[in-house]
């Protein structure tokens, strides 16, 4: 606890005001600032059109919304509902959020905050519209980069942090699903939510563990106090790595044998990263805070001042484009083997066990016992009797297309008669509910047990 901020007390008032705009009053009713129209579909917001959903996160929904004042400006809207966080340290973290944004918009690379509005039951973020969706979406489902694409991308984030860290925020959640593109591929980095600011700093160290494993710093999950900007680093070391390997450094279906690892540092890099970036990312995953690079350090390296000049011209649109188009090639050539795709997505999964509540997720796994051949006879089935296309990938890779939807079913043999089956929705995921789930789950049987709950 901070020193002079009793537990007891309230969180103070969000110290911001939405530009040229009234504070926001408190409504006489929930539905005043929300207008429900006779169809669903059509709800009004103040004065945005709400459009379809763009993601979940762990408290909140996003939907994309056009302004109704001229009709095209196009925003994210995140909406946070009070009644269903009933968690007392929601309305803090939600402070912490917005302020940690508005102080932050001058950036380039930092989703921007336009405005905020509230109900009894809700909160509203209107954002920037971060179009290109998440980064690591695209290396899911392509493989690693190569290295000049990522070192693009990596310095746009070193840029923000560095950024967040001159104006006394650290991010203390860097991590793929915080990491999106707008529409000419230029990164912005997203959600604050755990940040803290200067006036939460306890003798220049930080106290609560957050953030999410896997790319969370060894300091801050021992609970000692720490350096928000050190733990940033360590993160930024687990990136460049997933970017440039295309899984995790530290992965383990089991937490404790993956922070063992994590506290020696024991990993191991591809052959095909460069020496350069290896020296980068081994000092940067330092497990010991005092000794690791920090990111003022990473800046001065050479391999680092390689991409200024691209970075520097990343807003010219021509540019960007072309650049999107090399890396789109860069990954169609990267292939990732399926020991590979296990490894990124049971990685990229692990907030999941932390979080709780897998059902959101828009990947699945399951083990069973049968063998590989009638596995994939057993998929196929399924998914032509609830009505997808079925589509034969390479060996162990199922397609199963419906309207929007397309899953990706990978199987994979890890030992004799223990079999890996992963199902990926990798388009249409709005679409794709849960009651789908629960259809293919039925539909492959009880010889399919679910790995998730398996290991949560
Ligand atoms: P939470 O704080 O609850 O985790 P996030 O802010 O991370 O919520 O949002 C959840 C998801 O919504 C993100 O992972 C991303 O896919 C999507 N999203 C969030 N903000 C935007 C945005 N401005 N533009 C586009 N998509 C967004
Ligand atoms: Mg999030």
């Amino acid at each position: 606890m901070p020193s002079g901020a009793p537990p007891t007390l309230p969180p103070p008032p969000p110290p911001y005001l939405p530009p040229q705009q009234a504070p926001p009053r408190p409504p006489p009713s929930p539905t005043s600032t929300l207008t429900r129209t006779k169809t669903p579909t059509s709800i009004v917001l103040g004065k945005y059109q709400l459009g379809r959903l763009l993601g979940r996160g762990s408290f909140a929904k996003v939907h994309e919304a056009t302004s109704l004042e001229d009709n095209k400006s196009v925003v994210a809207i995140k909406i946070i509902d009070k009644t269903k966080t009933v968690d007392a340290a929601m309305e803090p973290r939600i402070i912490r959020e917005v302020s940690a944004m508005r102080r932050l918009q001058h950036h380039p690379n930092i989703l921007k905050i336009h405005e905020v509005m509230a109900t009894k039951t809700k909160i509203y973020l209107v954002m920037e519209l971060a179009s290109g969706g998440e980064l690591f979406a695209k290396v899911l489902r392509r493989g690693r980069l190569a290295e000049s694409a990522a070192r693009w991308y990596f310095s746009q984030l070193v840029s923000a942090l560095h950024f967040c860290h001159q104006n006394g925020v650290a991010h203390r959640d860097v991590k793929p699903q915080n990491l999106l593109l707008d529409q000419n591929g230029n990164l912005k980095v997203s959600d604050f939510g755990l940040s803290a600011l200067p006036e939460q700093l306890n003798n220049g160290l930080l106290h609560t563990a957050c953030g999410t494993p896997a790319y969370t710093a060894p300091e801050v999950v021992r609970r000692k106090g720490y350096d928000g900007s050190m733990a940033d680093a360590w993160s930024c070391g687990v990136i460049l790595f997933v970017l440039l390997a295309g899984y995790l450094p530290f992965d383990d279906s089991s937490l404790v044998a993956m922070y063992k690892k994590i506290h020696r540092r024991e990993f191991q890099f591809p052959s095909w990263i460069s020496k350069q970036a290896k020296a980068i990312i081994w000092q940067l995953l330092d497990p010991n805070p005092d000794t690791r690079m920090s990111i003022v350090k990473l800046m001065e390296t050479s391999w680092f001042k390689r991409t200024l000049t691209a970075f520097t011209s990343s807003n010219n649109q021509q540019e960007s484009l072309l650049h999107d188009r090399k890396l789109k090639h860069d990954m169609v050539c990267n292939g990732v083997n399926a020991f590979d795709i296990i490894s990124l997505s049971a990685g990229l999964d692990l907030s999941g066990l932390f979080e709780g509540g897998n059902d959101k997720r828009k990947e699945k796994r399951y083990t069973t016992s049968m063998e590989l051949d009638g596995v994939m006879e057993r998929v196929r089935e399924v998914g032509e009797r609830l009505g997808y296309r079925v589509e034969r990938g390479k060996r162990g890779v199922v397609g199963l297309g419906k309207g929007r939807v397309v899953l990706v079913v990978e199987v994979v043999e890890i030992a004799e008669l223990f079999v890996l089956v992963e199902v990926k929705v990798v388009e249409g995921g709005v679409e794709f509910e849960e009651g789908q789930w629960l259809d293919l789950e039925a539909g492959l049987g009880d010889s399919f047990v679910s790995w998730d709950s398996a290991i949560g």
